[in-house]
């Protein structure tokens, strides 16, 4: 209890014990307290530096308090925070033209949160798909995919097929459709008996929270052309492996894919400040008419300066071709070490998995908690899965570093 503090005027233990006793217990964290994060790096309150493998769940892909981002955090949190849309301000419409311009697309709405933009695609779809494709009033459905994560709102948790998400959150909202994920016939099914009453698929392009679920070459795409079949919007959530994560700009640029509707959020602000989007053409985006839809904070300016200064970092540092790059160095060692632990390496760019051998007595948490020990930060997905995404400013020296930490932890435990 005498420990020196190096970071803040709280320990460890301290920290933990309040956030226990006075904090709701809706997540189960690894027993870390982090005080203070660069790049990468992240340090507990007593000093001890660990790499950061989670980053935030890929929030923080332009790594932890990135000077250029906070510059703009502080110029702009000087002048002018929040107005609500109730007016026009001098940042909404400049971000809006910058980021419609980065991703493609013609027009911007504005939200905060990873599920309000699924939440917002959700009533944007439903909406077009009785003003432009003449769905019967109340009958328009949504198609989601088995195992999927997108968020914990009642509309989101109502497609969840994860007990956990959706256990006595009901009733659910009707209207919504699950099929498998990564099965190409059961959407072709799904749309050939009920097409005239979907109005849009919504997909990740890969699982992130079931894993890192990679599905097969040419699901994206091949999902996308049935979707202009039937007259379908294909909706792409994009919060977790967008923002260069996965090695291209979108997850679906890896197929050649433009969604219809994108989703992004998490990165869009470097993890700074709860910043999400959801981009499509005037055509579609234009059926929600003034009063229909909105949130306070959403596209404040604040957010706009922020997001602004986080996408230039993505495109000026080359975060990209980095995370692919650096991606195939962190699977091809991965793939090299040799423990029975290991069943399999997946993922893209650096967005990654490793699914330990479920059969065995060490559990994903176990090998979480000795990687901990051993300087590297990462979160088990699931029993037997741990996601490893790491800032995509780390260096490859540092991922030499952390790979290396991987590697003795891991064939220490076995
Ligand atoms: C994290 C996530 C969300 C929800 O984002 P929040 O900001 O937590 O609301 C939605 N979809 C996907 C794919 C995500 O990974």
């Amino acid at each position: 209890m005498t420990e020196k503090l190096v970071y803040g005027n709280i320990g460890s233990q301290k920290a933990m014990h309040l956030e226990e006793t006075y904090g709701a217990h809706n997540y189960h964290p690894l027993p870390v307290v982090i005080a203070r994060g660069q790049g990468a790096k992240v340090w507990d309150p007593e000093g001890n530096e660990y790499f950061d493998f989670l980053s935030a769940y890929s929030a923080v892909n332009q790594g932890h308090c990135h000077p250029r981002i906070i510059q703009a955090l502080v110029e702009q949190a000087q002048i002018l925070t929040l107005t609500s849309r109730a007016f026009f301000n001098n940042k909404l419409g400049e971000y809006e033209k910058f980021i419609t311009d980065f991703f493609g697309y013609e027009m911007v709405l504005p939200m905060n949160t990873g599920v309000e933009a699924v939440e917002t695609a959700m009533k944007l779809a439903r909406k077009w798909g009785y003003m432009e494709k003449g769905i019967p009033e109340n009958e328009a459905l949504l198609v989601f995919c088995e195992q999927n994560f997108h968020g914990r709102t009642l509309a989101s948790v109502s497609a969840s097929t994860d007990p956990e998400s959706y256990g006595d959150y009901g009733p659910f909202l009707p209207g919504i459709e699950k099929i498998p994920y990564d099965d190409v016939p059961a959407l072709e099914n799904i749309l050939a008996e009920k097409g005239d009453s979907i109005a849009a698929f919504i997909v990740e392009p890969i699982q992130g929270e079931a894993g890192v679920n990679v599905p097969q070459e040419g699901y994206i795409r091949r999902s996308y052309d049935l979707c202009k079949k039937y007259n379908v919007l294909f909706i792409a959530d994009e919060v977790q492996t967008g923002i260069a994560r996965t090695g291209r700009l979108i997850a679906c640029e890896w197929e050649g894919v433009h969604p219809d509707v994108l989703l992004l959020g998490k990165a869009i602000s470097g993890g700074v400040l709860p910043v999400s989007a959801v981009l499509s053409s005037r055509e579609i985006m234009l059926v929600i008419k003034p009063g229909q839809h909105g949130s306070t904070f959403g596209g404040f300016p604040l957010a706009c300066a922020v997001a602004q200064a986080a996408l230039e970092v993505i495109r000026d540092e080359r975060l990209t071709e980095k995370a692919e790059h650096l991606g195939w160095i962190f699977r091809d060692a991965m793939q090299k070490i040799d423990s029975p632990l290991i069943e399999k390496v997946r993922g893209k760019g650096l967005l990654n998995a490793i699914v330990i051998k479920p059969t065995g007595d060490i559990k994903a948490w176990d090998v979480c908690l000795k990687l901990k020990d051993n300087g590297l930060l990462a979160k088990p997905t699931h029993e037997h899965i741990i996601r490893f995404a790491p800032p995509l400013v780390i260096s490859e020296d540092e991922l030499n570093k952390a790979i290396a930490i991987i590697k003795n932890t891991i064939e220490n435990l076995a």
